[in-house]
Parts: C-alpha cells; sequence; structure tokens
C-alpha cells in the first residue's frame, strides 16, 4: 500500500469507538471498524486505551501496518468546538488543555473525544492529530439563529447559544447535492435532513447555514432515537418540584430514554416498523410524532429560505427508510415537492434523485460521509 496517502479517523463516544482508514483522494476507505461496549462489565476492552489498542490489532490483522501505510493524519471527530474550535484543528498539549475546559459545554460528548485524542497521540506520536468539530459549519450562523431569546447577560456569561451539531454532514451533504445537480453549491438553497440515531435539519443558502435544528446540545429540535428534541423547558422544573427528580435525571431522560425509545419502547426504525405493521399503537404514535416534528422543521425551513431549491435524506433513517420520506414530504405539491413514488421506493446505495421531473423543488437521497469529510478537512488543514 506504499505511496497511498491516508488518514485514520476516529470517533469516539462514552461507550463505543469507530474508525476508518481513509484515502481522503479517491474517498476510498481502506479499512474500518466499530469497538463497542467500552467500559462495561462484562465487556473485554475496559477503556478507551485499550479500545485504540484492540484498533490497531484488527488493522494489523488485515495486514494494515499503520506505521508503513502511508498514514499522514489521524482525524478525531469532536462534537462541541464552542465558540473558539470551528476550523479543524492540529491538537497540541494546549489546545488539549482549552478543549477540556470547553466538557463543561458537552459533559456527555466531548469527554470520550478527548481521551480518544490523548490515546492516539500515545500510541502515534509522530502523525499529527487534528480535531474536526462537529459545531464547526454552524459557527457563523446569522445572529438570529443562533440567538435564544433569553436574559443576555446570562447567555454571555456561559456561551449560551445555538452552535448546532452534525455540521460534518450537513456541509457534506449539501456539497454532494450540488454535485449530483450539477450546480455551484453557492447558488442553491437547500434543506438536508439528517435521520440517524440523531437527527438534525439544517437551511442553507449557498454554501452558508441559516438555520439548524440542535442548539446548545444536540438534544434540541427533531425527535430521535432517545432523545426528545424541542420540549417546553418548564418539564424540567415541573418534574424537579412535582416528581423530585435531579436535574441530571431528568437530563438523562430526556437524552437517553425519550424520543422514539420513550414513546414505543424500541429506537430502532426497522423494528419500529415491524411493530407498527403488528398493530402496535404506542409504535404509531412515537412514529406520528416522529413525522409531525420532522414536517414541521421542513415547513420551517422552506419560510426560512423563502426559496428552496433542493431537500436532501441522508443518514440510517433518510437513507434507508422510503416509508420516512414520503410521509415527511406527503402532500406538500402545493409548496412544491412532488416525489416520484416509484423512485422513492427503488432504494439504491448512491446520490439519488426520487422528486418526480419538474417537480420544483428536488428531492434527493445522500449518503452522508463523515468520516471521508474529516479526512479531507485533515488533509485541508495541514496543507497537505
Ligand atoms: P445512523 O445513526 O445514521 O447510523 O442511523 C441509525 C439508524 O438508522 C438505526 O437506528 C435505524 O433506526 C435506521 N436504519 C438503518 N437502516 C435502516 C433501514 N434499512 N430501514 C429503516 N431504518 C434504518
Amino acid at each position: 500500500m506504499a505511496g497511498n496517502r491516508l488518514v485514520l479517523v476516529i470517533n469516539s463516544g462514552s461507550s463505543s469507538l469507530k474508525y476508518q482508514l481513509v484515502e481522503p483522494d479517491s474517498g476510498e476507505a481502506q479499512a474500518s471498524g466499530h469497538i463497542e461496549r467500552i467500559g462495561e462489565d462484562a465487556s473485554s476492552v475496559p477503556d478507551h486505551d485499550a479500545a485504540l489498542r484492540r484498533a490497531f490489532e484488527e488493522l494489523a490483522r488485515d495486514g494494515i501496518d499503520l506505521r508503513t501505510c502511508g498514514l499522514v493524519a489521524v482525524g478525531h471527530r469532536v462534537v462541541h468546538g464552542g465558540n473558539e474550535f470551528y476550523r479543524p484543528t492540529l491538537m497540541d498539549d494546549a489546545r488539549i488543555a482549552a478543549l477540556e475546559k470547553l466538557s463543561e459545554l458537552a459533559p456527555l460528548h466531548n469527554p470520550p473525544a478527548l481521551k480518544g485524542i490523548e490515546v492516539a497521540r500515545t500510541l502515534l506520536p509522530d502523525v499529527p492529530h487534528v480535531a474536526v468539530f462537529d459545531t464547526a459549519f454552524f459557527h457563523d450562523m446569522p445572529p438570529a439563529a443562533a440567538t435564544y431569546a433569553i436574559d443576555r447577560q446570562v447567555a454571555e456569561r456561559w456561551q449560551i447559544r445555538r452552535y448546532g451539531f452534525h455540521g460534518t454532514s450537513h456541509r457534506y451533504v449539501s456539497e454532494q447535492a450540488a454535485a449530483f445537480l450539477d450546480r455551484p453549491a453557492g447558488g442553491l438553497k437547500q434543506i438536508v435532513l439528517h435521520l440517524g440515531n440523531g437527527s438534525s435539519a439544517s437551511a442553507i443558502a449557498g454554501t452558508r447555514p441559516i438555520d439548524t435544528s440542535m442548539g446548545l446540545t444536540p438534544l434540541e429540535g427533531l425527535v430521535m432515537g432517545t432523545r426528545s428534541g424541542d420540549i417546553d423547558p418548564s418539564i424540567v422544573s415541573y418534574l424537579w418540584h412535582r416528581a423530585d427528580m435531579g436535574v441530571d435525571d431528568v437530563e438523562t431522560m430526556l437524552n437517553e430514554r425519550s424520543g422514539v425509545l420513550g414513546l414505543s419502547g424500541e429506537r430502532d426504525f426497522r423494528r419500529l416498523r415491524e411493530m407498527i405493521e403488528s398493530g402496535d399503537g404506542a409504535a404509531q404514535l412515537a412514529y406520528s410524532v416522529f413525522i409531525h416534528r420532522l414536517r414541521k422543521y421542513i415547513g420551517a425551513y422552506l419560510a426560512v429560505l423563502g426559496h428552496t431549491d433542493v431537500i436532501s435524506f441522508t443518514a440510517g433513517i433518510g437513507e434507508n427508510d422510503p416509508a420516512v420520506r414520503r410521509d415527511a414530504v406527503a402532500g406538500l405539491e402545493e409548496l412544491g415537492i412532488v416525489l416520484d413514488q416509484r423512485r422513492n421506493l427503488s432504494g439504491g446505495r448512491g446520490a439519488r434523485q426520487i422528486s418526480a421531473d419538474g417537480s420544483p423543488i428536488v428531492v434527493l437521497v445522500i449518503p452522508t460521509n463523515e468520516e471521508l469529510a474529516i479526512a479531507r478537512d485533515c488533509i485541508g488543514a495541514l496543507g497537505a
């Protein structure tokens, strides 16, 4: 494999670590893996150090020696960049310390990523390690969309704003949509619907996002696999007063036991579909709530953009579930969205159009590829 230029992309979650060895020029993935249940009782992977060592063993088993394969960088997905970090950033001790401070803003998400960076720097000390932030794409959102209408001084003191997440995916998909249509991204107005375990929507004018559904944390917005998305914030204090639930209990409930799972007992859309088909009322309600919220955001972003050229569906559900795509835009012909039902059902792997010819708004399915986008960002940051 000598001669290839490769980037190892690492995505460290609290109990899992995903890695992919990517050739940024061709976009080809040379190897990938997913190590789960880190730190769980019955697991053979006690911590992130062991997980990364496991990943390297797996790569070695595939015949890949990271010292000789042409590795030029390690790219780390970091969820929250706060106000400070929005460009792909070469990690050194000072920046890691600055990122550690930011963990307060994203206690659920940033610590495992930082752990991943720390361990990877020890194991691969001779290559640059670059952090790529999920919030980056939304850094320059217009103030009207980025600002919460709360006491301004409190917001400033505690850096409370709408940051937005899944930015790497929203940017990549909007670029791919423009490429698919063979039009410059700068001239397009787009809505991107990233529907996976976590879900978010964005409105993009040219290359600039002008709104997105996630906020200070990835809890706001659409209904997700286990997250509530938008709620009345008074629910938190109500439960605190009336149900004797601590703030942490409520936060855990909203992040881990809400959304589609909280309503139906199931978070996976394939299984949810089976439950609906077998007449499960709770599954049907969960699906209806998910679709209702999604349609509200589509309507909102049509209004925010004024004119929309293209709507793209992406991520696990968006790429694979034709019923969700159908129900998300059903009856919106008067707003310019005309789906071709046969195209929508026909499946396929790559980027594809699912709107009818002549639909004023083009509807696409665009597979996301966050690892490739991160790998290319690393190369860009290094000027390589
Ligand atoms: P992601 O977070 O992008 O990996 O998306 C994961 C989610 O996509 C899973 O939890 C499933 O609910 C959903 N998903 C994956 N494949 C399918 C499929 N063939 N049909 C419906 N939903 C799917």
